[in-house]
């Protein structure tokens, strides 16, 4: 990064002679168009009072994200990270939960397991990391905000019920990321299962299985008695070696938030999918917003770690703030700059929200009173961890029609406060709170300002409710 004494003297607005003699008194000579560099120019314009950051802090941002291509002889074998899709009911928690428990090694059995949002088992000797929000919304948001930590997806299709609408949509949802796809055929154990009528129905969707002529493995278990489990991480595992996943563990990590949330008493807390490098406690590092130095890290066992490798799922503690799912950490050996590019994210998410709020008070409303066309139902959503928030906002933005628009104005962790309160207000909005309570200052203002707080457990009950809601928006049908 270099510049001219002339373009400086331009950007300064001052003449080059002026420039080239400031340039003299700290001893360095030079003519109108010879190059200076970044440094130099700074000390120049800190002469004259200009702040001559702004430029290079966008650069800066660009370069602790800008990943360093890793030398082909450094990357070795990493774990499979697997997230599991499919309809509601099929049994995907269960599968999660069962494999969980079969696959505690032995050293490990005394470990009280967390949920962390991801968790890590041993196969044959071999490590799998399973993403444990299960569902295609979450997937979807990560990915949507450029994050990908999906290595293989595994389809759960209950072998008592078929493919139903959220099985497509979860086949389409992995086929978008280009994210293979294994076939858990479920609840085996069930009288009525019929796998043929599975593998049928998957043709449709053009995934055939291997005993069909087609390429996709599909393995029959059953989450209840554990039947068929072994076979599909060693399915897991033949997919993992043939897409020869690999990672460089000997630099500095990079990584993706799969939850966060403000703990009470641990301050913000943060699981992150390392995805390269390995991240050491002490790290200076920057998480989307967020920075800081890594106070501790917790594994998914609820032991204590110095280090996490490739693939691995770790809760950090010393984060600034809490990040949001799919934001992506990286090491800085600068903690200024840490700060710097975090602080700059702050403000420009600040500036958004204040852009979106003004927006949706004034101009939105008012085009909705005005032209009674557009009708919108603006929602303000609290929740406990932020992969509820993520999953919520996409199934609710899906609820939009062309009369009634969903709109999420505001989204947060943490119970309802004031300012969710004066938001509503001010937008005429729904407040929804999941698996959170307004604090007694933001019901009181809202029993004031009449305004509805909604509290939910189930994120079913939301989505019911707010169809409900939309449908007494809409005109009247005669
Ligand atoms: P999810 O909505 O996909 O996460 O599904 P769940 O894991 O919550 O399972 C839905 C229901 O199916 C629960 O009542 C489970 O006990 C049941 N279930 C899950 N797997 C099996 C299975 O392999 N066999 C039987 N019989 N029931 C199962």
């Amino acid at each position: 990064e270099t510049v001219t004494v002339q373009e400086l003297a331009e950007k300064l607005k001052k003449t080059a002679a002026e420039v080239i003699k400031k340039l003299m008194n700290l001893g360095v000579l030079a003519t109108i168009n010879q190059e200076i560099d970044f440094d130099t120019a700074a000390l120049i314009a800190g002469e004259y009072g200009v702040e001559a950051e702004l430029k290079v802090a966008v650069d800066k941002e660009a370069l602790i994200m800008t990943e360093p291509e890793d030398d082909p002889a450094q990357l070795v074998p990493r774990p499979p990270v697997v997230t599991i899709m499919g309809h509601v009911d099929h049994g995907k928690t269960s599968l999660l939960d069962a494999i969980r428990q079969t696959n505690v090694t032995a050293g490990e059995a005394g470990g009280i397991t967390q949920h962390i949002g991801a968790y890590q088992v041993e196969h044959n000797g071999k490590k799998i990391t399973f993403v444990d929000t299960p569902g295609h919304a979450a997937f979807t948001a990560m990915r949507a905000r450029g994050a990908q930590i999906t290595d293989i997806a595994i389809l759960v299709v209950a072998a008592d019920d078929g493919v139903m609408p959220q099985t497509v949509e979860a086949i389409n949802h992995a086929k978008a990321a280009n994210v293979p796809i294994i076939v858990a055929i479920n609840k085996m154990d069930k009288p009525e299962a019929n796998p043929d009528k599975v593998k049928q129905e998957l043709t449709q969707h053009e995934l055939v299985v291997e005993d069909w002529g087609g390429d996709v493995i599909a393995v029959p278990v059953s989450a209840k008695t554990g039947m068929g489990l072994d076979n599909l991480l060693e399915m897991i595992l033949l997919v993992a070696e043939v897409h020869e996943l690999k990672a460089n563990p000997n630099r500095p990590a990079r990584g993706t938030v799969v939850e966060a949330e403000l703990d009470k008493g641990r301050g913000p807390v943060a699981t992150v999918l390392v995805q390269n490098g390995t991240l050491h406690v002490g790290d200076t590092i920057v998480v989307g917003h967020a920075f800081g130095r890594v106070r501790a890290m917790i594994d998914d066992k609820g032991r204590r770690v110095k280090k996490a490798g490739p693939s691995m799922p770790v809760e950090i503690l010393g984060l600034s703030d809490v990040p949001e799912a799919g934001d992506i950490l990286v090491v800085v050996e600068d903690e200024k700059l840490a700060r710097e590019v975090a602080e700059k994210r702050q403000l420009r998410k600040r500036e958004e929200i204040l852009k979106a709020t003004a927006k949706i008070s004034l101009d939105d409303l008012f085009k909705h009173i005005q032209e009674g066309q557009i009708k919108e139902l603006p929602i303000i959503l609290k929740a406990d961890v932020q992969g509820s928030i993520e999953a919520l906002a996409q199934a609710l933005e899906k609820l939009s029609t062309d009369e009634v628009k969903v709109n999420l104005i505001h989204s947060g962790v943490g119970a309802i406060n004031e300012s969710d309160i004066m938001l509503a207000t001010a937008s005429n909005a729904i407040v929804i709170g999941f698996n959170v309570r307004p604090d007694a200052n933001a019901r009181k203002i809202a029993e004031a300002e009449k305004i509805d707080i909604h509290l939910y457990r189930v994120i079913y009950e939301v989505i019911d409710d707010v169809k409900k809601a939309m449908s007494g928006l809409l005109d009247p049908e005669y």
